[in-house]
């Protein structure tokens, strides 16, 4: 069994226990925080052992009745790989506890790509984190393009892609985040971050992004325009991606209009948290007109990258190809309508 630790236990970090823990080949040797909060309490009632990811502080997961199994140290010390869930920036200051018990890590898209060895998305370049010590992977955004590009690229070529991000203000719990009720350009500046962070991944491709940040919490919106090398049908698109297990094409028949409605049906069909963690493409809005495909898909921002760092821990540890990772992570989660 793979013993994996998870440093930082907050919005991704609380997922990829849970969906690491489900897994048949892996288990979570412990999880690691810097406060006693929720989070802390649902961990230990969860049964992951806790860590004190600031030694210092230890003495106030005791005052809150809360068990700890030891510094940070020790949990990275023991485990086979660990994956850094701290907030942006934070990875990279942790990298050197890393290197000092040889532990292989896994980043966040919060860090920089020059932070690490490999840039990483499972549907596009598994094979390239087999081996390397620090490996991240990309941002929520990042990984929702990804996973659109690459069957594309595969089967057509892509001379050019164009996407307009709008994106979430915060996540639900960050109360402190915003715009409240605004529109912005974020950034202003153009292309935004997206584009070279893909390139990340597509060292090859043309591709401009454009962000806008909005008062919203549930998802991500992405408006979506690749160039093709040939004109191809949309009816031949929409049959591709449906043979992509993490593309959910939203079938015109559930009347889903929005991030809301997509929210709700996870809800209603059980999935922990209300999680989505494929893109959510709409089904009619794959379009063509001659070389130029469209469409319009949600990323949920707080899960997509889940399975991703899933299979991160498989590909670094050389545990698996790129095809049995997917499927098995696919499986275990729960992955697939
Ligand atoms: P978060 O704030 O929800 O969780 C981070 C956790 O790490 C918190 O519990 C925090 O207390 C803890 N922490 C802070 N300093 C620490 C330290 N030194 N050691 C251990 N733990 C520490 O953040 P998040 O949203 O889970 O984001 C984590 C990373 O994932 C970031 O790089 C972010 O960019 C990336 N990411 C976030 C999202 C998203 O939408 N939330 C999506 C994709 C990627």
């Amino acid at each position: 069994m793979i013993q994996v630790a998870i440093n930082g236990y907050g919005t991704i970090g609380k997922r990829v226990a849970d969906a690491v823990r489900e897994q048949p080949d892996m288990e979570v040797l412990g999880v690691a925080k810097t406060r006693p909060n929720f989070e802390a309490e649902t961990a230990v009632e969860k049964g992951y052992p806790l860590y004190a990811a600031i030694e210092e502080r230890a003495d106030r997961f005791a005052e809150a009745g809360l068990e700890i199994a030891g510094p940070v140290e020790d949990l990275v010390a023991n485990a086979d790989v660990v994956v850094d869930a701290t907030p942006s920036g934070i990875g990279a200051e942790n990298k050197s506890l890393y290197e000092e018990y040889d532990t292989p890590a896994l980043y966040q898209g919060g860090e920089d790509a020059e932070l690490v060895d490999v840039s990483f998305n499972a549907r596009s370049n598994f094979e390239a984190a087999t081996g390397a010590q620090h490996v991240r992977v990309v941002s929520c955004n990042t990984t929702g393009l990804s996973r659109v590009i690459a069957p594309l690229q595969e089967a057509y070529g892509v001379e050019k892609v164009r996407a307009t991000l709008v994106r979430r203000g915060g996540d639900p719990g960050q109360t402190s985040r915003g715009p409240i009720n605004d529109i912005l350009p974020d950034p202003v500046t153009i292309p935004s971050h997206h584009g070279p962070d893909v390139e990340t991944i597509f060292p090859d491709l043309d591709i401009d992004t454009l962000g806008m940040k909005v008062p919203a919490t549930l998802m991500h919106m992405h408006s979506l325009n690749v160039t093709l090398e040939e004109a191809v049908d949309a009816a031949e698109i929409r049959d591709r991606f449906a043979d992509e297990s993490r593309l959910f094409l939203i079938p015109e028949s559930m009347s889903i209009d929005g991030s809301g409605k997509l929210k709700e049906y996870a809800h209603d069909v059980g999935r922990p948290r209300g999680d989505l963690w494929e893109n959510c493409i709409w089904e009619e809005s794959i379009s063509t007109v001659g070389r130029d495909c469209y469409l319009f898909q949600g990323i949920h921002q707080e899960s997509d990258v889940v399975p991703e760092n899933v299979d991160a821990i498989r590909a670094v540890l050389g545990a698996s190809d790129a095809t049995d990772s997917i499927a098995t992570t696919n499986e275990h989660l729960g992955i697939g309508f």
